[in-house]
This record gives structure tokens, C-alpha cells and sequence, in this order.
């Protein structure tokens, strides 16, 4: 497969439009499946999954794996990415009282 720089071909037909191809694109929040007949069709599938943020912060219960901010069914956590090695999570205090 030859590879493209610009946008990665999905390899499907535009189920909108059926003329475009899909491809994946890299936007301000990651990437997302859009149509290459982009004006003409906006088409748009965005990624299901949200790429965790890593904080760069060292776990502090395996010293390994760094912090990665998730959405969970309760909001937004902190979690270890040596998961499932380590369970370690912490809760994200939108608070302004710093912990002591
Ligand atoms: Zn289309
Ligand atoms: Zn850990």
C-alpha cells in the first residue's frame, strides 16, 4: 500500500455522498473519518474513543506508567497507562483548594 501524508484513505465510499472517499484526518481533537468531497459533502465521523491525555505525570503507585486523564462514567479520572498492570486512578478535583 502506498502511503499518503496527507490523509490516510480509509479505503470506503462516502455513504453520504457515495462519490467521496473517506478518509482520516487530523483535527484539533484528534483524528476523525471525513469525506474527501469535503465541501461538498461534510460527512464527518468522529473518533468514538478519545485519545487519554497524558499529564506526564509519574504514577506514584507503580513509578512506571504515567497519569492519563480518561472519561469515565462519572467524569473525567486520572489513570494509570501500565493499566491493567496497575489499577492506580485518581480523581481530577475541578476545585480550586489545592490538596494537602
Ligand atoms: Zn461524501
Ligand atoms: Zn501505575
Amino acid at each position: 500500500m502506498p502511503e499518503i501524508s496527507k490523509n490516510k484513505e480509509v479505503g470506503a465510499i462516502c455513504p453520504e455522498c457515495k462519490i467521496g472517499r473517506l478518509v482520516i484526518k487530523t483535527g484539533r481533537y484528534g483524528n476523525f473519518t471525513a469525506c474527501s468531497n469535503f465541501p461538498n459533502c461534510k460527512y464527518i465521523v468522529k473518533e468514538e474513543r478519545a485519545k487519554p491525555v497524558d499529564t506526564g505525570e509519574i504514577c506514584d503507585s507503580c513509578n512506571v506508567g504515567h497519569m492519563l486523564i480518561r472519561d469515565g462514567k462519572f467524569g473525567k479520572f486520572k489513570a494509570c497507562s501500565n493499566y491493567p498492570r496497575c489499577k492506580n486512578t485518581k480523581k481530577i478535583t475541578a476545585d480550586r483548594k489545592s490538596p494537602a
